[in-house]
Formats: C-alpha cells, structure tokens, sequence
C-alpha cells in the first residue's frame, strides 16, 4: 500500500534550497502570533507602497501559490509533472463582487481551459461560485425569494457566466470543478451545476460539484444526486471534501437561531467522508471523484477501496487532490502508487491572492499537527540527504 513516509518521493521536486526554504516558513508558521503580526505588517507596508512584493514573493506566496498569471505558473507545473502530480490552475482572487470582477473570473477561467487542453498536466479546471456572482444573489436565489429587476438581470449574467464555462469545457474536452463555499449559498449552485450536469455528464464527468461532509445533511445528498443520475442517466461528477467554513457556519447558525449545518464532531465527519469513499468508489457507473484531502487515512482508504473492488489505482474516473505547498508526502506517494494526483496550483495578482495566502498561513497555524507535520517531514528529508 501507498508509504506516505517515503520523504524523497515526497520532496523529490525540491532542491535543497527549497527544503531549506520551506522549513523556516513552516518553523514561522507554526506561531500564531507570528502570523498575525505578520499579517498586519504586510498589510501596512502594502497600504504605504513600500517595497516589500519582492519579499512575499519570494516566501509565502512561493510556497503556496503559482505565480501572478498563468504562464508563470509553466515552472511549478513542469516540476509537479515531474513526479507525475497533475496541475488545477486555482484563479486565486477573492473577496471582490463587482461585475467588472466576475467577468474576469469567467475570462481567466476560461483561459486556464484553454491552457489545459494544449498541456497534459493540467487535467482539471476550477472555480469558486462567488467567483462568478453575488453572494446576496446565491443566498436569495438558494432562499426562493423573489428578485428585484436589477438582481434579477444580475443572476441571469451569473448563469450565463456558469453556461459560458461549462460550454467551453465541453468544446474542449477540459474537466472543471466548482468548489463550495457556504452552504446558505450551496442550494443555488447545486441547482445549477445538476441542470448542466445532465446536458454535459452524459457519456463523461465533465462538470464535478462538491460535497462538504463536515455539513451532516451531505451524505444523504450525495446518496439522492446518484439515484437522480442513475434514473436520468448521466454521470455525477463530485469532489469530496470535509469543508473549510466550520467556524463561520456555525457562529452564523448561533447568530441568527437556525439548526448548526456542521456535524456534531470531527468523527462524524470523518464518519460520512469514509462511507462517501465507499459510496462513490461502489458506484463509478454514475459517478466519477476527485478526494479533495490532506488526510492520509482517506487516501489510503480510497486505495484499499479500489483494490478490494480490483479498479486500477490509475482509473480515470477516481482522482486524489491537495492543495499546492501542502501535503507533499500524499501527492507523490500516491502518485507514485499509481493513483492519479493533482494539486491546486492558485495564481493571481499577489496584492489579489493575499487573503488566500492570509487563510493559507492561519489554517496551517490553527489545523492540529498540519505544521507540525509538514516541519517534521521535510526535516527528515534534510537529515535523509544529509546522510547522503
Ligand atoms: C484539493 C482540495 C480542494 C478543496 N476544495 C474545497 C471546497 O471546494 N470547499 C471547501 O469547503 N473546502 C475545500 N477544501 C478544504 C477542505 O474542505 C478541508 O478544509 C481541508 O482539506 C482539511 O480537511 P482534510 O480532509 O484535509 O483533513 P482533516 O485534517 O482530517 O480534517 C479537518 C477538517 O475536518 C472538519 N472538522 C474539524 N473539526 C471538526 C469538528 N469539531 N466537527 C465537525 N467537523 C470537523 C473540518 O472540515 C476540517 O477542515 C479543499 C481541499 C483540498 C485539498
């Protein structure tokens, strides 16, 4: 089975610069008060134009992130394809809601298809639903209330927008995955993505939703989503993960006197993410996934899954994702084991991809044992080459 311990498959594409590099961000990281003190001071240097880009570039925006457009991410995809590890172009820029923005989203998205067809490493694209609209719209839409006529003209440049990709991504034949957000938004979206599910999924997954199962109600979900593909005939494309708003989901539910979304407990999540491996792994006639995870113990589930079920560790229906300067030790591992791997490579104007990069050092100071565990295997490589 898949060592996930082996530190030079999982360094390989590092020099020893780059070890190096990554253990004093990492080391830094590993301080909340660092990082937030941090986090304020590049925020004001930014504010009073001082010259400090070079800086976080060459840090963490290094660590975590492509490059500022989609050509200079071209090195970082070289070096993943490396160990046979597949590149998501992730457009990276957030917290903006203009028109103006989202017509971008849609534009640069579509360029990173247009990418990824002419490069076999890239074999997924992405989006990010408030990428494309309004937040307030999404909630409005997913509540069933009625529109005013501005809003409403604003939801039907939404949908259009969502059409655009998904017709791109069939005319090109490029994959593409929209994540998930908040889940007062998720109704609208799932309404969407379904309705051009079943237009493109017929004979392929073209178009993947994702399923937050830190949310309790997911697993049914996903249970209704097959039998709805299975009558309707098309295929259920579907990137699992546990989900990234838990403190926002349920301060919000606290806040406002309706049910907590989250499930009770870390291992009730857990509990649902595993019998979704099941489910989907079972299931590969209608439905095809990517395991959107830094959790060893899913991936190696996954594994034993498709053995026990005698799938090929490489079927094209079953991809295994992290997020790129995070978990190598999973990605080549797996990958070297056969399964496809991919990670998201985000990109975007530094100043743009900040608070991505802010979220980045947080979760990495706030996840138990993540930097932990990222700092103790790239110093066991440092001493695995130091020994020669
Ligand atoms: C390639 C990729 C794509 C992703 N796309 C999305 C996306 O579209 N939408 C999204 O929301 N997230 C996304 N994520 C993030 C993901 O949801 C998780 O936040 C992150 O990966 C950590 O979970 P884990 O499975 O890696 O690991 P683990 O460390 O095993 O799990 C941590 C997760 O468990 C859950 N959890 C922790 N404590 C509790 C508790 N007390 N009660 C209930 N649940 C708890 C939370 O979801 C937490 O993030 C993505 C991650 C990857 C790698």
């Amino acid at each position: 089975m898949i060592d996930f311990t082996n530190t030079e498959v999982a360094f390989g594409m590092k020099t020893n610069a780059d070890l190096q590099q990554s253990r004093l961000l990492f080391a830094t990281l590993s301080s909340p008060g660092v990082v937030g003190a941090l986090k304020n001071v590049i925020l004001a240097a930014l504010a009073m134009r001082l010259p400090i880009k070079s800086i976080v570039k060459a840090t963490v925006f290094r660590q975590f992130c492509g490059g500022e457009t989609i050509e200079e991410c071209q090195h970082q995809i070289d070096r993943l394809a490396e160990g046979q590890v597949g590149a998501i172009l992730d457009y990276s820029v957030e917290g903006k809601a203009e028109e103006s923005d989202f017509d971008r989203t849609l534009r640069t998205t579509i360029r990173t298809m247009e990418f990824a067809v002419a490069n076999a490493d890239v074999p997924f694209s992405v989006f990010k639903p408030t990428g494309l609209g309004s937040i307030d719209i999404y909630e409005k839409v997913s509540l069933e209330q009625s529109l005013s006529e501005k809003e409403a003209a604003a939801w039907e440049r939404t949908k259009t927008r969502y059409h655009e990709i998904f017709a791109k991504a069939n005319e090109l034949g490029v994959p593409v995955m929209v994540d998930a957000e908040e889940s007062w938004i998720q109704p609208a979206v799932d309404e969407l993505v379904i309705h051009y599910m079943k237009q493109y999924n017929s004979q392929r997954a073209l178009i993947y939703n994702t399923a937050q199962l830190y949310r309790h109600d997911r697993f049914q979900q996903l249970k209704d989503a097959l039998a709805l593909a299975q009558k309707e005939e098309f295929i259920y494309g579907v990137k699992i993960v546990r989900g990234a708003y838990m403190e926002k989901e349920r301060e919000r539910a606290a806040r406002k006197g309706y049910a907590d979304p989250i499930q009770p407990n870390k291992s009730a999540t857990d509990r649902d993410y595993n019998a979704s491996v099941d489910l989907i792994l079972s299931n590969l006639d209608h439905m095809a996934v990517v395991f959107g995870t830094h959790n060893e113990n899913s991936v190696k589930l996954a594994a034993e899954k498709m053995a026990s079920l005698n799938l090929l560790p490489g079927d094209p229906r079953v991809f295994v994702a992290q997020l790129f300067g995070m978990s190598d030790h999973i990605s080549f591992n797996a990958a070297a084991h056969g399964m496809n791997v991919a990670k998201y490579l985000p990109f975007g104007p530094l100043k743009d991809v900040l608070p991505y990069l802010f979220r980045r050092a947080e979760e990495n100071t706030s996840v138990e044992g993540q930097t932990g565990r990222e700092l103790s295997l790239i110093q066991e490589e440092v001493k695995r080459r130091k020994r020669g």
